[in-house]
């Protein structure tokens, strides 16, 4: 640190909210990736006044900023890969307004994104965006990564709930973008833009999110198959038949034993593929797409499926398809969880590369996914520390990331770029897409001091 910043940090918010001690700062050095950076100092907050207090003092000495929500991140997007100030956002975590005539939850950042479905149950309302993390990742870490989920099928991704947004600007202003109404097409969409800009544009300080009244009736559904072809093409003819489901999640042999090895709820370890589906909606409509969906499964050879006959299975099954990436860590001590999307019609040819990739390189890979949105996550369990493991291991995503942009796809589904995946930015983008996101870049943050590094492609490399 050149200069000593700290007694002016002390005077913008609590001087017990400035952490410089090592064993502390050390906690905030990891996120939910295996890499690890440490910050100069970390600093809580609690309003968007202390945080564009911050952002001034930061554009004065020119200091690094990186906001953090849970850091349940997995692509290293709130780790200070230039020390500097860990901006610790899950303080500001009200509730401020739920608005049940014009469907709208306004919220600060650091809110826990399960906590905004909480609040509204008893309004019959829910809010649909649903990351498997949704128990600890925040409101603001969701919407710098356009987080996605287990309903994004039907019912799209955290950018389609974001209304308007307060944010602090890289050089310390507070302002607002978005509308409150139902339709808004003044001026440039800049709420899209920070949504999934990784807090790399600015920071999100408060939120109005858009809620819907939960469906009438649900039905889950688990189809088992001999292997992922016949899943992947059941996924397919199902949105073919014109049943969009709320949940669609496929999940292979792999993970499937290693669920069941985790939870012993009796899951079938001889099949080669399982599905899970949700249906949604008024009574009637829901009987007529299950029997759809149950028809679909069983003309794509399904060794069996049924629904799910209680309120308390249908929530078990939900459990182990949320259980699968920790189930999957159990059996190595290094896992990669990649985040590949393909359109639905590319999925099975999607499947079948990482499984070749898998046998070329003999690794272990488990794959699980939004089959409905084409995201898969093939989970590569390895271990780090052998040197030729980690060295294989880095071939091996290059190559899943090769395969999956020849299919037409992108390297992130709901992930994000931040460090993990720079180095493969330049398979996608061209070089005058990413020099005009360099432009749009320095004209927030003229002094790249928020989040950098992240996002950044080496095009030499
Ligand atoms: C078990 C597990 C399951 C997961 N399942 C899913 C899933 O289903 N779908 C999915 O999309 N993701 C999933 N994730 C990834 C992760 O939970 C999401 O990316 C989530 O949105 C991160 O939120 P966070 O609060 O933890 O943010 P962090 O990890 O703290 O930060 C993520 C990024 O957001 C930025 N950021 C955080 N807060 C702010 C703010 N207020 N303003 C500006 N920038 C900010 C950070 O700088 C960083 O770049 C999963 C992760 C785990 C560990």
């Amino acid at each position: 640190m050149e200069k000593n910043y700290i007694p002016e940090l002390e005077q913008i918010v609590n001087p017990e909210d400035v952490i410089t001690s090592f064993e502390e700062r050390l906690t905030y050095s990891y996120d939910s990736t295996r890499l690890e950076y440490m910050p100069d100092v970390v600093v809580k907050v609690q309003t968007a006044e202390q945080v564009s207090r911050i952002m001034k003092l930061a554009n004065d000495y020119k200091i690094p900023v990186t906001p953090r929500g849970a850091a349940t991140g997995l692509s290293g997007g709130c780790l200070c890969v230039n020390g500097g100030i860990s901006l610790v956002m899950v303080e500001m975590n009200k509730i401020l307004d739920i608005n049940p005539i014009d469907l709208l939850a306004t919220v600060e950042a650091g809110v826990i994104t399960e906590n905004v479905g909480k609040a509204v149950e008893h309004l019959n309302l829910f809010y649909p965006p649903d990351p498997g993390s949704m128990k600890s990742s925040t409101i603001g870490g969701n919407i710098a990564e356009n987080a996605g989920g287990l309903r994004g099928l039907k019912y799209g991704v955290t950018k389609d709930y974001v209304n308007s947004i307060e944010i602090v600007l890289p050089t310390g202003e507070i302002v607002n973008m978005g509308s409150n109404t139902v339709k808004a097409v003044t001026g440039y969409n800049l709420v899209d833009l920070i949504c999934g800009s990784e807090g790399t544009l600015g920071i999100i300080t408060k939120a109005t999110l858009g809620l819907l009244p939960v469906p009438a009736d649900r039905v889950s559904i688990l189809a088992f198959f001999k292997d992922m072809t016949d899943a992947a093409k059941t996924v397919r003819d199902i949105v073919a038949e014109g049943v969009i489901t709320a949940t669609l999640e496929i999940v292979d042999k792999v993970t499937i034993n290693a669920i069941e090895d985790f939870l012993k709820i009796g899951l079938d370890r001889t099949v080669g593929a399982m599905l899970l589906i949700e249906v949604d909606g008024q009574k009637g409509a829901v009987e007529i797409e299950a029997d759809i969906v149950l028809k679909v499964c069983k003309s794509n050879n399904a060794l069996s499926v049924r629904e799910a006959k209680s309120a308390q299975e249908r929530d078990k099954l939900w459990e182990a398809r949320r259980a699968a990436l920790s189930s999957l860590s159990r059996i190595r001590p290094s896992t990669i969880l990649e985040d590949a999307t393909v359109q639905r019609s590319k999925m099975v040819d999607l499947i079948n590369a990482v499984n070749e990739i898998a046998q070329k390189y003999k690794m272990m890979i488990g794959t699980f996914g939004h089959a409905g949105d084409g995201n898969l996550h093939p989970t590569i369990l390895t271990d780090l520390r052998i040197p030729e493991e980690a060295e294989k291991t880095e071939k091996v995503i290059e190559e899943i990331f090769k395969a999956t942009i020849a299919l037409g796809g992108t390297l992130s589904g709901e992930h994000g770029i931040g460090i993990t995946k720079a180095q493969y930015l330049k398979l996608e983008l061209s070089r005058p897409v990413y020099d005009l996101m360099g432009k749009i870049k320095s004209a927030f943050d003229p002094n790249n001091i928020l989040n950098p590094e992240k996002m950044k492609c080496i095009w030499s490399a």
